[in-house]
């Protein structure tokens, strides 16, 4: 019987693991279907707190692998199915064609920007297609680039990318925002932000070295299609959170993030824990992540030290 199973290995899952590990609890990690998550898509990090001249991505996260493997926490590489709750309030987590026995679980799957589904994207991605302004938007200096979504995402996305970009189309499906009225209001009067309506993207077009060079855009209304040239495509029409398998041992909201108890990790499963992107629409933030997986890990701790 395990003490904690950590499921998923990004910022949350590893930061877990670093504290349960110190702990002494022997925490055992389940790595899902991205080992890493979502910063192993990234390039460059430059606001993570301890590294001044910015660390890659990946990098970032085979340090804290190390981090966590030097205090004992053991990696299974696989992609958890299902977990259940048992009578007597332990866990079984199944995972392909193994399954552990668990006191506590702590969830860290994170989530998945959504993408549109088109050819070559997932090569793109990183030169010149991304879903995280915050992270890429200071490489695109001075050269147009365009955000797609309506969303309250798109427009705070936008809204920063004017910081450094020449201009900032906002390509959107409709002709009204969905985002609140506060932030549809700041990105329309921005003269930086040029709002590309009834419009979708049909195709992703690259140059001789693979980089994002325009978009084909596709007017809904007339259907006129048009080339747009921008070096980047900033991804904002949502994220899809990986809490499928975790069924009705949580609650979740209406997009199927894991509802957590009030200023806790827990949830409505004792000994049951969510950390991350997982839980979290609102930051999505490495650094964040990481807080919520410290957070995760000493409410285990308090969990399994009371029973
Ligand atoms: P969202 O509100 O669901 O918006 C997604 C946007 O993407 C919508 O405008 C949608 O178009 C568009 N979209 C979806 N699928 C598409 C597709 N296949 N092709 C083209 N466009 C597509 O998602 P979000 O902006 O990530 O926000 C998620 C939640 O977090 C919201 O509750 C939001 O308020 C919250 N949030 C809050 C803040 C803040 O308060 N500062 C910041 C970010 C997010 P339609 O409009 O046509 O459906």
């Amino acid at each position: 019987m395990e003490n904690v199973i950590i499921i998923g290995t990004g910022c949350a899952g590893y930061t877990a693991a670093i504290y349960t590990a110190r702990a002494n609890l022997g925490p055992l990690l389940v790595s899902g279907t991205q080992p890493g998550g979502q910063l192993t898509t990234t390039t460059e990090v430059e606001n993570f707190p301890g590294y001044p001249d910015g660390i890659m991505g990946p990098e970032l996260m085979m340090k804290m692998q190390a981090q966590a493997e030097k205090f004992g926490a053991r990696i299974v590489w696989a992609s958890v199915e299902s977990v259940e709750c048992r009578a007597d309030g332990t866990f079984l987590v199944r995972a392909g064609s193994e399954s552990f026995e668990t006191r506590s679980v702590i969830v860290a799957t994170g989530a998945a920007p959504r993408h549109l589904g088109l050819p070559g994207e997932q090569v793109l991605i990183g030169h010149g297609l991304t879903s995280c302004a915050t992270c890429d938007g200071a490489f695109y200096r001075d050269v147009p680039v365009c955000v797609i979504g309506g969303g309250d995402s798109a427009c705070e996305e936008a809204d920063f990318l004017t910081r450094f970009a020449s201009k900032v189309y906002l390509i959107h499906r409709r002709d009204k925002l969905r985002a609140s009225k506060i932030m549809a209001d700041r990105v329309l009067a921005n003269p930086k932000i040029e709002p590309v309506w009834n419009s979708t993207v049909s195709a992703y077009l690259t140059d001789d070295q693979g980089e994002m060079r325009a978009v084909q855009l596709h007017n809904l209304s007339t259907g006129a299609q048009h080339e747009l040239k921008v070096a980047c495509v900033f991804v904002a029409i949502g994220h899809v959170p990986n809490s499928s398998f975790v069924g009705n041992l949580v609650d979740k909201d209406e997009n199927g993030y894991i509802l957590q108890n009030p200023g806790r990790t827990a949830t409505k499963t004792p000994g049951l824990f969510a950390a991350g992107d997982v839980a979290d629409h609102y930051y999505r933030q490495a650094i964040t992540a990481a807080g919520q997986g410290c957070a995760a890990a000493l409410e285990a701790e308090r969990y399994l030290s009371g029973q």
